[in-house]
């Protein structure tokens, strides 16, 4: 048997995560779950201006909601010493140089290589200063950004979405992997950090496909050899726009907020741009058991926030008891007739907090809409003796049946109106024992409305 997997989430705290983000995270907690590996939270943490901690923070929280715990959290803020180690062996092994030029000199090569028909990549002007360029650079205070020296060839790998893939390393500019200002850009810490962890699978947007180039050279310079990678399918909105931690849209936050199921949301999350149909999820070991990595289709896919809400509700629909009970206890259902009152309920609920109305259907002061009082008042009358149960329902109706002839709508519709003050809602069978019989004698006897 293969090793346990070692994968990792790796966001840059600089906003709240989304349904696009949530998608990484849950491809491979989902993967490390069925394989019996482990999860790593890392936070990319850099950019010092961009990163803050509440981002971190709302990121954890926001993954817990989920259902995601990671089984170790790191932040590169407090490994720089591990990036300026490797910095040095590149530098060593002459796959690290310093370059000079500021931003508006690499925009006008850029602009006369365009205007050559030449591809826009970096021409190595660096590496031809000699040792005095250099010093004179620095004895005027020029500070230098360094750039990762790539082999040309092409690099190749097998995606565990994409199947083969390469690209040519010879069309790409030398990455920066550290600015004038000291800071690292995130290609080295990443690698640094996924060489130490022992980082088997590195599972993360299409968006790093030539990342995975570079990377890949860098995890051989620095490791001898790199990891297995997959390039999962991004998600877009419901129009079709890319999704940003910036603008905030689509934010975990937000859909938590709105009351959405976390299970509809890790459920959409995944299987929406994959073989399998999106559907309800009793559990996120179902969804384990779903998910793979082979099955994600190639193109974008699209987030319908009207298919969330339809899920949500489905999800609630299907919820068992105890995967709610605290969420229910919290909106005041509890007792000993909680569990019957959810089963009664769950069905005409969109949103969990939809019961606490229910709850007020049944314990509360209804407002019994009363049409016929004389029906009402012999089916008062008839209420069956004893404990009631799902039972009571059918030998009561079946008594006010015989007695008076109504059948159907007559019969049922005008018990539902006076005992629940609504036109629809869950089943009068589950309900009724529920409402009790004080309260039900009350709103049949209530005066017509
Ligand atoms: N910090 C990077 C991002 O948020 C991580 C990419 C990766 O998984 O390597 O895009």
């Amino acid at each position: 048997m293969s090793p346990a997997p070692i994968v990792r989430f790796a966001p840059s705290p600089t906003g709240r995560i989304h349904i696009g983000n949530a998608r990484t995270a849950l491809l491979n907690w989902l993967f490390a779950r069925r394989n019996g590996g482990v999860f790593v939270l890392r936070f990319d943490d850099t950019d010092f201006e961009r990163s803050k901690t509440e981002y971190a923070d709302s990121i954890e929280q926001d993954l817990a909601w989920l259902g995601v715990e990671p089984d170790l959290v790191r932040r590169q803020s407090e490994r720089m010493a591990f990036y300026d180690d490797a910095a040095a062996k590149l530098k060593a092994l002459g796959r690290l140089y310093p370059a000079w030029e500021t931003p508006e000199e690499l925009d006008r090569r850029r602009k006369r290589q365009q205007a050559l028909g030449r591809p826009p990549v970096y021409d190595r002007a660096a590496l031809r200063l000699t040792d005095d360029d250099r010093a004179a650079l620095e004895a005027a205070g020029r500070k230098p950004h360094w750039r990762f020296r790539l082999d040309p060839g092409t690099v190749r790998w097998t995606d565990l979405v994409r199947g083969p893939s390469h690209i040519d390393c010879g069309s790409l500019s030398d990455p920066v992997l550290r600015r004038e200002n000291g800071a690292y850009l995130y290609t080295l810490p990443s690698v640094v950090d996924d060489i130490e962890l022992g980082v088997t699978h590195v599972i993360r947007g299409e968006d790093h496909v030539t990342n995975t180039a570079v990377q890949i050279q860098l995890f051989e310079a620095l490791a001898g050899r790199a990891p297995e990678f997959g390039h999962h399918n991004l998600l877009t909105d419901a129009a079709g726009e890319g999704l940003s931690k910036r603008t905030g849209a689509l934010s975990i936050a937000s859909l938590r907020e709105k009351g959405v199921e976390p299970l509809a949301v890790a459920a959409l999350a995944v299987l929406v741009g994959s073989a399998e149909a999106v559907r309800p999820v009793a559990s996120l070991d179902e969804l384990a058991g779903l998910v793979d990595l082979g099955n994600l289709s190639r193109g974008a896919a699209r987030f319908d926030e009207a298919e969330l809400d339809a899920l949500s509700a489905r999800t609630l629909h299907a919820a068992p008891y105890a995967a709610v009970a605290d969420r229910l206890a919290a909106i005041g259902v509890a007792g000993s007739n909680a569990e019957a009152f959810w089963q009664a309920v769950r069905g005409n609920v969109a949103r969990l907090a939809d019961a606490a109305d229910w709850l007020g259907v049944v314990e509360g002061a209804v407002a019994p809409v009363v049409e016929d009082p004389a029906f009402l008042a012999l089916a008062a009358d008839r209420l069956p003796a004893g404990d009631w149960d799902r039972t009571t329902w059918a030998e009561w109706t079946n008594v006010l049946k015989a007695e008076t002839g109504r059948k159907g709508r007559d019969l049922y519709h005008p018990l539902r109106l006076a005992l629940t003050g609504r036109e629809s809602g869950p089943e009068l069978a589950a309900l009724l024992p529920l409402i009790g019989r004080a309260r039900a004698t009350a709103r049949l006897r209530a005066p017509s409305s």
